[in-house]
């Protein structure tokens, strides 16, 4: 049996701030890439301009009613827009049921990079770019927030945590800049964008050297099978790109929703 405030500040309160977000992270997602303000202007429809009344714009739900039409001008809106805010909403209840009890600070700081993330994918399918801006901002808050939060990294001291995490940062850039030098050199292409090498050097700099690993083995098997069953069903193309950012992302956010206790209990299981 749930206790009323149980249910509205476990479960309510962690839903509606995560599909709010997810609003926002559209914002970010369509702006972005244009270089343009995530904060002003206010929300306008992006077919004819006009304002979108705030109870036209709740997530989720107003697509909806919608019917996914805008209500000014009746432009067809994507059902993306609404699929990012359920995702986000969650996203943000499963790791605040996952970590907030124990650690709500680390659980907060989770919910934002796991936000900077899912922007980070969907520019990726976009554009197949990863704004530096979400990259390397994900490096320097890393770095500044486990020198905070040294229980990030399960450390004692502000040195120990920002140690792990500039570690993290080192291991998760070098491993795919490594990669993409091999990748240049044997097949004379670009094989590992720019973008997925600072975005795991900011996934380090967050979760720690450990979780790279982690992120990169998962990441591969994932995107191997992924990458064959896309060219099983519409075949190979000359010149065809898949982007890798995706991956990593989605990896990242298995680490946090127990890939690290399933290390933990393999290492223990090798003896380690
Ligand atoms: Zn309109």
């Amino acid at each position: 049996m749930i206790e009323p405030h149980e249910l509205l500040l476990h479960w309510l309160a962690p839903l509606c701030a995560g599909a709010c977000m997810g609003s926002f992270l559209n914002v970010c997602i369509y702006r972005l890439p244009l270089g343009r303000s995530v904060v002003t202007p206010g929300s306008h429809c992006a077919a004819c301009g006009a304002a979108i009344p705030w109870w036209h714009n709740l997530p989720v739900v107003s697509w909806f009613i919608l019917r996914g039409r805008a209500a000014c001008c009746g432009t067809r809106i994507d059902f993306r827009y609404a699929l990012v805010e359920a995702l986000t909403a969650a996203l943000t209840l499963t790791l605040w049921r996952v970590h907030g009890a124990a650690a709500p600070a680390a659980a907060v700081i989770y919910i934002v990079f796991t936000a900077a993330l899912l922007v980070a994918t969907f520019i990726d399918f976009d554009y197949f770019i990863i704004p530096d801006r979400i990259t390397l901002g994900c490096c320097g808050a890393g770095l500044a927030l486990s020198a905070a939060f040294p229980q990030l990294h399960d450390a004692a001291s502000w040195p120990a945590g920002l140690w792990q995490s500039f570690l993290g940062l080192v291991t998760g850039g070098g491993l795919l800049w490594a990669v993409a030098l091999v990748g240049r050199l044997v097949l004379r292409r670009e094989a590992m964008g720019l973008g997925d090498v600072k975005l795991l050097a900011g996934m380090g700099a967050v979760l720690g050297w450990q979780a790279v690993l982690f992120i990169v083995a998962v990441s591969s098997l994932i995107g191997s099978v992924c990458g064959l069953a896309a060219l099983t069903v519409t075949g190979w193309r000359r010149g065809m790109k898949i982007p890798y950012g995706p991956y990593l992302a989605l990896a990242a956010v298995l680490w946090l929703l127990g890939g690290r206790r399933v290390m933990e209990w393999y290492a223990g299981v090798l003896g380690w």
